[in-house]
């Protein structure tokens, strides 16, 4: 069944064999449990990985106050209860540091690595017709022979980095969130700017804000934010963590966006505006994305719904930002709460409190270029600076795969495909590309409404079952017919266009990178709903396929 042996595997890492029966890009949270999982099934596969190490997204996103927020205890690996025992998360909402131990650590008990090719980025692959096999070409001038194809290479993995004219002209450092190094970088008592006030730069600026000399903060679209409440775990919430392990791993797989909490099945239409205070004030106590995530499902379709929810975010944030001018400058009134991802922060508005902080209202006077000084806004002003931090995002969802020269079927370009249209089977696979499986790819939970662990390790068990389906039915191929692919986007356009946030412009729906096309890159009919519908589609034998 496998095309080559455990002995023809060593031999590749020495660069002489480069056939495959599977090829996973990326060793981020998806990439690593696909390789345990193909590995598991006794094929022949290997891992290319950008970075010198595993981690994805917390190998890459190391800067000052890099932080998940979802709980420790849904952030995590459900394959193995034993691992899951011996690891001790620290804190509710841990550091980048501890997450991206976390992942070494499974890495090194999975002895992972040694089917990892590290400091290794894929440049381009080709679906041969002939053969039925992928050709995977990689920087540093390999091929790969492969039978399938999977893209774990994250839906924020494609950094924007090159936002605006005359960086390279800049005389200080500019640095790329996403691209932060591992070495210290020194900020205490330098002019500093930071451009974006996402769920990255909120970190950046909070974190910073009392160490640097001066930090101007290029501020265009103020966020709704939701104060983070980030207790340390004591023994006893271990202990009751790790009891909990089987009805957690569970509990996660059905709710509507991966995580412990669900909506409490309250509607707003039938509660009293005092039973609504009361229940958002509870909510909001809480300090987590509970309150974006459980409060109603009205609130991402209704208005009026949406409206009062927004409204009492903004008295949340007027109560801690007295200054009218302050405070029309951070607090949002152009979009409605939830419209696009909520932050969770500490203490974030306060640092504009400081007197070392200041904003520059970049709506009003846009940036215009970077000059060897610092950055030029378009009333001609230069904003001198030592340092350039850009916390400008990403191209979502489908950078990672366009920034690649990917060809299926007929030489077609996925890059071309998808920068004129958006599609995709389930998020899972897309017609024309056969054996080709993506994760947190457009059109599924996983590329946004999502705890990304939950929905990154269910796509990698739908690889892994369909994989093992192939195998034990000695099949070549499998590809999403037109008329299936057509079917999915027509009922995640139905979902989406049905709720607010397709109104709200932000990475969810592809308007930070221009002549992106528009359309939600996340499934937001719920993660149990995309669990159920993966899993019909396993049980029908791939029905709406084609196989060969
Ligand atoms: P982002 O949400 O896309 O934010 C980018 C920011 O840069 C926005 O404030 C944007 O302003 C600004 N920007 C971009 N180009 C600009 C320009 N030319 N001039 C002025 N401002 C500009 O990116 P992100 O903050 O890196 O977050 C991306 C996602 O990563 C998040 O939504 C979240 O899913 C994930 N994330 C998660 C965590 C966590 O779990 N704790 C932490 C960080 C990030 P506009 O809004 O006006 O376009």
């Amino acid at each position: 069944m496998n095309t080559s042996t455990v002995a023809a595997r060593a031999a590749d890492v020495q660069g002489k064999v480069t056939t495959f029966d599977a090829v996973v890009i990326g060793a981020g949270v998806a990439g690593m449990y696909q390789l345990y999982r193909l590995r598991q099934q006794g094929l022949n596969v290997v891992a290319i990985e950008a970075g010198s190490a595993v981690g994805g997204t917390w190998y890459w996103n190391r800067y000052p106050g890099a932080r998940v927020d979802s709980q420790a205890y849904i952030y995590q690996y459900w394959f193995s209860e034993d691992l899951a025992k011996e690891w001790n998360w620290s804190e509710r909402f841990p550091a980048q540091p501890e997450t991206e131990a976390y992942l070494n650590f499974i890495a090194d008990r999975c002895d992972l690595r040694k089917d990892i090719r590290f400091n290794t980025r894929v440049v381009g692959a080709r679906f041969d017709e002939a053969t039925n096999r992928w050709q995977i070409r990689t920087d540093a001038g390999d091929v790969l022979d492969t039978k399938y194809f999977v893209s774990c290479a994250g839906m924020l993995s494609a950094p924007l980095t090159s936002t605006f004219p005359g960086q390279e002209t800049f005389k200080g450092p500019i640095f790329h969130t996403a691209r932060w190094p591992k070495e210290p970088v020194e900020l205490a008592g330098k002019r500093v700017g930071v451009v974006g006030t996402g769920a990255t730069g909120i970190q950046v600026i909070q974190t910073i804000a009392s160490q640097v000399g001066h930090m101007k903060v290029f501020l265009r679209t103020p966020q709704y934010i939701i104060p983070m409440r980030n207790p340390k775990y004591a023994d006893s919430d271990r202990a009751a963590q790790k009891q909990g392990f089987q009805d957690m791993r569970k509990r996660v797989q059905g709710t509507f966006a991966g995580f412990d909490y669900d909506f409490a099945g309250d509607s707003f239409y039938d509660m009293t505006p005092e039973a609504r205070r009361e229940l958002m004030e509870k909510v909001w106590a809480d300090g987590s994305l509970s309150f974006w995530l459980t409060l109603y499902p009205e609130m991402f379709t209704d208005q009026k719904v949406n409206d009062e929810v927004s409204e009492f975010v903004r008295e949340k944030m007027r109560e801690r930002i007295k200054d009218p001018v302050l405070a029309e400058k951070l607090i949002p009134t152009s979009y409605g709460f939830g419209t696009h991802r909520v932050p969770l922060e500490t203490q974030f508005l306060e640092a504009f409190l400081r007197p070392n902080v200041e904003i520059v209202d970049v709506k009003a006077s846009p940036i215009v270029c970077v000059t060897p000084e610092g950055v030029k806004t378009a009333d001609g002003k230069i904003h001198e600076l030592d340092v350039l931090i850009l916390a400008t995002g990403f191209d979502a969802g489908t950078g990672a795969l366009t920034r690649m020269d990917i060809r299926g079927r007929g030489g077609r370009s996925l890059t071309e495909d998808w920068n004129r249209d958006i599609r995709s089977t389930m998020g899972l696979m897309v017609n024309g590309y056969p054996n080709l499986f993506t994760t947190a790819a457009p059109l599924a939970p996983s590329a946004a409404f999502c705890n990304m662990t939950t929905c990154l390790q269910q796509q990698v068990d739908w690889v892994t079952d369909c994989i093992k389906y192939m195998e034990s039915h000695d099949l070549k191929v499998i590809e999403p017919t037109r008329e299936t692919e057509d079917k999915w986007v027509a009922h995640h356009d139905e979902i989406a266009n049905a709720t607010l946030v397709t109104k709200t412009d932000s990475w969810y729906m592809g308007s930070n990178i221009e002549g992106k096309p528009r359309r939600l890159l996340s499934y937001i009919g719920g993660v149990g709903t995309y669990r159920q519908k993966c899993d019909e589609v396993t049980a029908s034998n791939y029905a709406g396929f084609n196989l060969q």
